[in-house]
């Protein structure tokens, strides 16, 4: 048995496969919204030993533990740097030596998006193509590129969809530029968006809905609710968003010509079939090669996608494989 760790801005998503892949235990716990690095590491932890505990297995005896991890990855340290979607990691911290104490199993960390796109692709709506963009429509907006069959990294910054730029001179997005994909899409920089005008008069539900769920932020279900209670400012934000992705994905086909889209992330999967649609329609006027688009698919793997992803970094001795 292998344990995963997605490692997202809203959640901490862990679980535990066996050796076919199929998941055998799962946690999930909101990633802290205060605190430092050290707290979130506290938590991964927790969620890895309920997976692990449900899985029957105690984590010292994992094979391994995989983290898809935000921010800035140095796989062979186990050090992840500036992941800004997570309390006050501006800086390093050694996440796999503080995860290795905690579980007593090996850790192996790669890109959050990297893991999510090569799960799809070995056991997901990826399965029949040898290129592809993944798109995860989340916290922020991630990008992962398949060509030949292999992930391409690029210098190790590939794949950055939602740092396209849409709008010159356009909206400040979180990575400080502006008009990214993200600065319009990101769950973050919408909630962003949404106060800033809540603040200045326009009414919406969406803060009322987040109190009565309990939530502190604007969360991808707040957002589906208040759609589906046709908030109007709820609506235009994401209709900008829907926008902003179609042209982006275009912008980024029009480079690469991949054979396949998959759509996945947070937002992206609560949304939806109906959302998928709208963002494919949204792509088509960019599209340079229109008479031909590739299939625009939803993420097969769901919310899981990542951790098994994640999991799937930890390799299994040969003999362990083929029994
Ligand atoms: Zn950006």
């Amino acid at each position: 048995m292998r344990a995963g760790i997605d490692l997202g801005g809203t959640k901490i998503q862990a679980v535990v496969i066996d050796d076919e892949g199929a998941v055998k235990g799962q946690e999930r716990l909101p990633t802290p919204t205060k605190g430092g690095p050290a707290d979130v590491a506290v938590a991964m932890a927790t969620s890895v030993r309920t997976a692990a505990e449900q899985a029957g297995v105690e984590t010292a005896d994992l094979s391994g533990v995989g983290i898809g991890s935000p921010g800035v990855i140095d796989a062979r340290r186990g050090v992840v740097s500036s992941a800004r979607n997570l309390p006050s990691w501006e800086g390093s911290f050694k996440l796999g030596a503080a995860l290795t104490e905690a579980l007593g199993a090996r850790v192996r960390i790669d890109n959050d998006v990297n893991v999510a796109t090569e799960a799809e692709l070995a056991l997901g709506a990826g399965r029949p193509y040898r290129s592809m963009l993944g798109v995860f429509w989340g916290t922020g907006v991630g990008g992962g590129i398949v060509l030949r069959g292999r992930p391409w990294l690029g210098r190790g910054a590939a794949g950055e969809i939602g740092h396209v730029c849409v709008v010159i001179d356009g909206a400040r997005c979180p990575c400080g530029r502006r008009g990214c994909v993200e600065a319009y899409a990101g769950r973050k920089a919408l909630e962003e968006r949404a106060r800033h005008r809540h603040e200045k008069g326009h009414k919406t539900e969406l803060f009322k809905i987040m109190e009565k769920r309990g939530r502190d932020r604007l969360t991808s279900g707040v957002w589906a609710r208040a759609l589906d209670h046709d908030d109007k400012l709820a609506h235009k934000l994401i209709d900008e968003a829907v926008d902003a992705l179609g042209a982006g994905v275009a912008s980024t086909l029009n480079v690469l010509d991949v054979e396949a889209v998959i759509l996945g992330g947070g937002l992206g999967l609560r949304l939806g079939e109906p959302y998928r649609k709208r963002i494919e329609e949204a792509m088509m006027p960019h599209l340079f090669s229109s008479e031909n688009p590739p299939p625009f698919l939803m993420a097969e793997l769901g919310d899981l996608g990542g951790a098994i992803g994640a999991a799937l970094l930890i390799k299994l001795p040969k003999t362990a494989a083929a029994s």
